[in-house]
Formats: C-alpha cells, structure tokens, sequence
C-alpha cells in the first residue's frame, strides 16, 4: 500500500491533497512519497482542521460550508461537520481584520491613544467570532493563535506578518483623525472639535473629513431618516403668561409663533439672528421643555400645518447595524454614521441650561443647516425631559419673512402657508405637572381669510 498524505482526498479519480482543495489549487499527492507539494511549502507540515460549528460569525461558517468538506473538527471536537484548514480560514479572516482595522504602524506615535488592541483579541473581543461551543471548551485562544499563525506569510520569502502571528496591535480604521489633535474613533466628537475649534463655516483643506462625513452621512443615514409631516400636523410652543389670552389672532401669532430674527438667541440648532421655530407634539411635553413651574400660568399655541413638511426623523434610527467585517459587503463607513448619529441624536436632545457656553451649540447648528441647505424642513428628536416625547425644530420659517415676523397682517398670512395658530390656551401647571386649562381661544381658516380680507382693504 503506497504512503498517505495523510490529509488527502479522492476527487475525480485522482489522490489530491485535501489543503491543496481547499485553497482551490489542486496539488496532486505523490502517487510514491505520499507528499504533496503543499506539504513541502508548510515544511511538511500539515495543519489541523476547525469546522464551521467553532465560529460565531456568520460570515465565516458560510465560508467554511463552501468547500463542501466534512470532516472532524481538531478544536471543537465535531464530528462530520463542515471543515476547513485552519490556514486557509486565517487567511479568510485576515481579509477581514485589513476591512476594519490598520496597524500600529500605520499611526503616527503621536496620535496613539492607548486605546490599540491585538490583533488575538480582535478576534476573541472586538469581533467575538468564536462559538459558545468553542468558548465552553476553552479553546477560543488556541484556535485564535492557529488562524493567525497558520495563515501568516511565509518569512524565508521575504514576507513580513503585519499582524504578528496575533501579538501585532491594530487601532480601528480611520480612527483617528490625521490633524493635530488626538481622538480616537468617535466620529461626532471629532466634528464637535473640528467646528468648534478648526473652522466654522468652511472645511480648511487639511481637514476635508468633515465635508466628505456629512455627505456620506446624508447617503446612507439621514436621507433614510427622511419622513413628511402631513397636512393637519398639530404642533405646541408655550411661554409664561405675560396676563390674559388677548383675541387678536395676529397678536397672539406673534406672540406664540417663532422669535422675531432681531430677538433670536443662539440655541441648539440655531444661532443668534436666525429663527427657527421650536416645537413639541403635546402640550405637556411644550411645558417640560420650557421647565414650566408648578402653579405658573402659561400660554400654549397649538399650530396646525397647512403644508405638508419634509423632517429628518432623529427619533426613527435607521438599521445602522453592520454587517461583520468578514462579509465582502462590509462598510466600514457605516461605523462613523452609526456614532455621528447618535452624538448628534444625544446632543440635540440634551436641554438648554442658561449660561451654557454658546460654543456648544456650533456643531448641532452646523448639521442642521446643512439638513436645510439639502431641502428639509426640520428636525424631529426624542425629548430628553419627557421620556418617549419628541420635539420638532423647523427651519422653513425663517425663510418665509423678513423684517418683524408674524406681527403684520402680511406676515400673518405667509405662516399661514405653512400653518396657522389653530388654538391658544391659558395653562396652570398642576402639583403632578399636567396643565390645566382655564381659557381657550380657537380660530378656524376663515379666521385667516378674514384677515386676507382686512390684508386687501389694507393696501
Ligand atoms: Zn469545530
């Protein structure tokens, strides 16, 4: 009986080594020596075969049922499973690791955070690819050395393992930023520095990041978050009672509708000059906002659209989930748009204190006139005060008027082609914090024609 390869397979015929298929170059074994050629490049090594039941990613299961070999697993201990060589698995996985990670090297020294990892524990921490399985019999490290080992180049050609057989420290791709400064991975906090303190209005040319960020923001996150407020959308401002409701719509319009542009003040999505029109859903969550006080008496205007709005919805997260880096469709894009949206998400919603430095708001302000500048209305997001309440900001308003908004009859009518004040109330916030009603002022449309009417006889 001729020697064995001992790691061979019959395939058409033919005695071929059973790596060799796997890596889909078909060494046949010597018909004499039993020896493949692959044997003598791994030194006559053969190496140990890990399943598909060893890993958690999905990813690389799918990998490893590809090539149609069952056998018993060295590590996991299966039996008839789908298996691999563990060489070519690692060889699978390092596509991976380069998709999302970069090498120490690959960093300036003084731009390191502390905050690399190896790449060992790429694999057993950051990715978790191992199976319960796998991590029950305690085998986790040892398949993670093998795969990094077995699939490092060979050093007698000149080949340098980037990854260190596992022990080479890798920081996420693109962590950090190339500038002067040091922050690691956390793509709002980098635009919070970089508009706050690089450049305002325009991206200097070192720092073209932010740009190429919002943009690829807007394509695969806001864009997603779009919705519209339809026609009849009913939307509450409040503020404390300077006395008893007056009947006059175009006094109380002005009064309830957003800050003339001459008292705007710097706020989160706006700054100092500039009105937007903050809004809540509901009355109770108008007067959390505002802190209304207990046993205070306030007005709230109820607004009704008359236009249909196009809002970026913060509240909707879109399924920003990635896909594993193992998977060819992998974005790694999709990292920096997942924290982006959350920061921003969290920084919107965080209440104004008075005396806030206005420096905070820059960034918040920054993105929400570059939603406006690509054609939406406004801004929806959870209130921070009122749990599972939302807010709406919109920015068409201070569009639509010039001089001393919502005070004129002319003004009047320009709102009311986005919406019209439908109902104000007198409020006393009771001991539980809900409000009270003790007056109501309603107006219909026809209120608004009326006023057309007096518009025309005016001019
Ligand atoms: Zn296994």
């Amino acid at each position: 009986m001729r020697a064995q390869c001992g790691n061979e397979r019959k395939y058409a015929g033919v005695h071929y080594c059973q790596s060799s298929i796997i890596a889909s170059q078909l060494i046949r074994v010597d018909e004499i020596s039993g020896k493949c050629n692959l044997d003598q490049r791994l030194g006559g090594k053969v190496t140990d075969n890990c399943c598909s039941r060893c890993f958690r990613d999905t990813s690389i299961r799918k990998h490893i049922r590809l090539n149609e070999m069952m056998g018993n697993c060295e590590y996991c201990k299966s039996e008839n499973a789908p298996i691999m060589d563990v060489g070519k698995v690692g060889h699978f996985i390092r596509h991976g690791i380069w998709r999302a990670y970069e090498t120490v090297d690959d960093v300036p020294g003084n731009l390191r955070s502390g905050d690399e990892v190896s790449a060992l524990n790429v694999l057993l921490y950051e990715e978790e690819i191992f199976s319960t399985r796998l991590e029950n019999l305690n085998k986790s490290e040892h398949l993670a050395e093998d795969l990094l080992t077995e699939s490092a180049p060979n050093p007698h050609d000149g080949d340098v393992d980037e990854l260190e057989g596992g022990d080479g420290f890798l920081y996420t791709k693109d962590g950090l930023y190339g500038l002067d400064y040091n922050i690691f991975n956390r793509s709002w906090d980098i635009f919070n520095y970089s508009t706050k303190h690089i450049s305002r209005f325009f991206d200097v040319p070192k720092a073209k990041t932010r740009k190429k960020l919002l943009n690829t923001l807007n394509k695969i996150t806001f864009s997603k978050m779009r919705r519209s407020l339809p026609v009849g959308t009913k939307l509450y401002r409040a503020r404390v009672s300077p006395g008893p409701l007056p009947s006059d719509l175009v006094d109380l319009q002005g009064q309830l509708g957003p800050a003339p542009e001459t008292l705007a003040k710097n706020n989160r999505m706006s700054p100092p000059g500039i009105g937007y029109m903050y809004c809540s859903e509901d009355m109770k969550t108008c007067l959390d906002e505002i802190r209304a006080v207990i046993g205070e008496k306030y007005w709230v205007g109820e607004f009704t659209l008359t236009n249909s709005l196009k809002i970026i919805d913060i509240g909707l997260e879109p399924n920003l989930r990635l896909k594993s880096i193992f998977n060819v469709r992998y974005n790694h894009e999709m990292l920096w748009a997942r924290n982006f949206v959350r920061g921003f998400s969290t920084d919107i919603s965080i209440p104004i204190a008075p005396g806030d430095a206005p420096l905070e708001y820059v960034p918040t302000q920054v993105v929400a006139e570059y939603l406006r500048h690509r054609g939406n209305d406004g801004i929806r997001f959870a209130s921070s005060l009122a749990p599972n309440k939302y807010n709406v900001t919109l920015f068409r308003l201070a569009e639509s008027t010039s001089g001393h908004i919502y005070e004129s009859v002319p003004e009047a009518l320009i709102f009311y082609k986005t919406m019209y004040l439908s109902t104000v109330y007198l409020v006393e916030v009771n001991s539980d914090g809900s409000p009270q009603v003790l007056q109501t002022e309603r107006f219909s449309e026809s209120s608004y024609s009326s006023l057309r009417n007096r518009s025309e006889g005016d001019f």
